[in-house]
């Protein structure tokens, strides 16, 4: 028996959304595209229908919603798509934290390199950077503001609202990676003051390979992103490419369910990690929390478990329990985590770190067990070492 505690990475896709793909695959054939038949039109009223399903979840309007591949993709267009405006407007200042996904890095880290400048904003010891410093750094030539809404390993929430509302009042851009927050803060984001926002299917229990974009209008403009592909005029040029029905019509389906959910799911996922920090506290093993208890959210906990180094309690325990020490992307080889090293932890700290991660459909009797088995281990690597 294996339990999966890696949702950060990939949540399973919700059955539901499962069965909208297959019906979509089975029954609706053609391009969204297509002008010159019926079928085109079909496929196009579906797209549009998740659109409007996405727009409901983020409380923006259908036409601020692009679908691209994922949050990669959202995230690159978002940064590398600014450049032009930048070059024109002379603007070549951006804002980010050290605690971004690489795809914000990455993107972020191009443009530096083709001559904008970049500051990098490190977090304190609880995985937030302060608002106070992030709004410290803005100067009359800068183009873009990049923080993410929730991170990835530490499930610290940033304060984006306070970012947000005060960059509202200026001409700078403000972006935010909402890939692990989409769906489960909802009312969070559907306040929050934002231009440019990304998001991912697959976070969400809908599916891998599709994601989206969101593009608030000011003054009935969209933000000035060109795009960084080219061969089509899909979603407004902005993502040219034939748009992947099924994998739209899922997310759409996801989105959906998440609006309907993310309050019954919050207050479970709460009782869950009350339960994970007990079971931690009561077994004997030594240990530090990684990131704000305070302003994390309840389907992510990072623990450093100090007798014992992660990636051999991973292997340990690979049979029968899914977790990780680091984004997936890019834990194919170990390095330290970015993430845990700009909080300023030791190494030691770092190198037993753990991070698991779930969502209310989880089993919680098989959750609560496993969990228990994988405390024992560690106390028994522990003794060993
Ligand atoms: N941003 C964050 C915060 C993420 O957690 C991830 C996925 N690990 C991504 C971006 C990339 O998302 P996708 O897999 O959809 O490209």
């Amino acid at each position: 028996m294996s339990i999966y505690l890696d949702y950060n990475a990939s949540a399973p896709i919700a059955p539901e959304v499962l069965e909208c793909m297959i019906d979509v695959y089975k029954n609706h054939t053609g391009n969204a595209d297509s002008r010159t038949h019926d079928y085109g039109e079909d496929v196009r009223g579906l797209v549009e229908a998740a659109r409007g399903q996405a727009a409901n979840l983020f409380g923006v309007k259908k036409d601020e919603v692009f679908f691209t591949s994922g949050a990669t993709e959202s995230n690159n267009i978002a940064i590398l798509g600014l450049k032009d405006y930048g070059l024109k407007s002379g603007r070549r200042h951006i804002v980010t934290t050290a605690i971004e996904h690489k795809a914000v890095l990455g993107a972020a880290r191009h443009l530096e390199s083709e001559g904008f400048t970049l500051e990098e904003v490190n977090p304190g010891q609880d995985g937030r950077v302060s608002a106070a410093d992030i709004l410290s750094r803005v100067r009359k030539d800068t183009l873009l503001v990049s923080v993410m809404h929730v991170n990835n390993e530490t499930g610290a929430i940033q304060p984006v609202d306070e970012i947000g509302a005060a960059l509202s009042a200026t001409d700078v851009l403000f972006h935010t990676d909402a890939t692990q927050s989409a769906g489960k803060l909802v009312p969070e984001i559907r306040n929050l003051h934002f231009n440019l926002l990304s998001f991912s299917g697959h976070k969400i229990h809908g599916p891998q390979g599709v994601g989206g974009l969101i593009l608030r209008k000011k003054r009935y403009r969209l933000p000035p992103v060109s795009p960084i592909m080219f061969g089509g005029t899909q979603e407004h040029g902005i993502r040219p490419g034939t748009l992947p029905a099924a994998l739209i019509a899922g997310l759409g389906r996801a989105c959906e369910i998440a609006g309907e959910k993310y309050a019954s799911n919050q207050r479970r996922n709460a009782g869950i990690k009350s339960r994970l920090l007990d079971l931690i506290a009561s077994s004997g093993v030594t240990y530090e929390l990684n990131g704000s208890l305070e302003h994390g959210v309840p389907t992510t906990l990072n623990a450093s478990f100090l007798d014992i180094s992660s990636e051999a309690l991973m292997l340990a325990t690979k049979q029968y329990c899914g977790i990780s020490n680091g984004s997936a992307c890019t834990s194919s080889n170990y390095q330290h985590s970015h993430v845990l090293s700009a909080m300023g932890l030791s190494s030691e700290r770092i190198e037993s770190a753990v991070r698991i991660s779930w969502d209310a459909d989880i089993d919680t009797d098989e959750l609560f067990a496993e969990f228990a088995n994988l405390l024992d281990r560690i106390r028994r690597l522990s003794v060993s070492n």
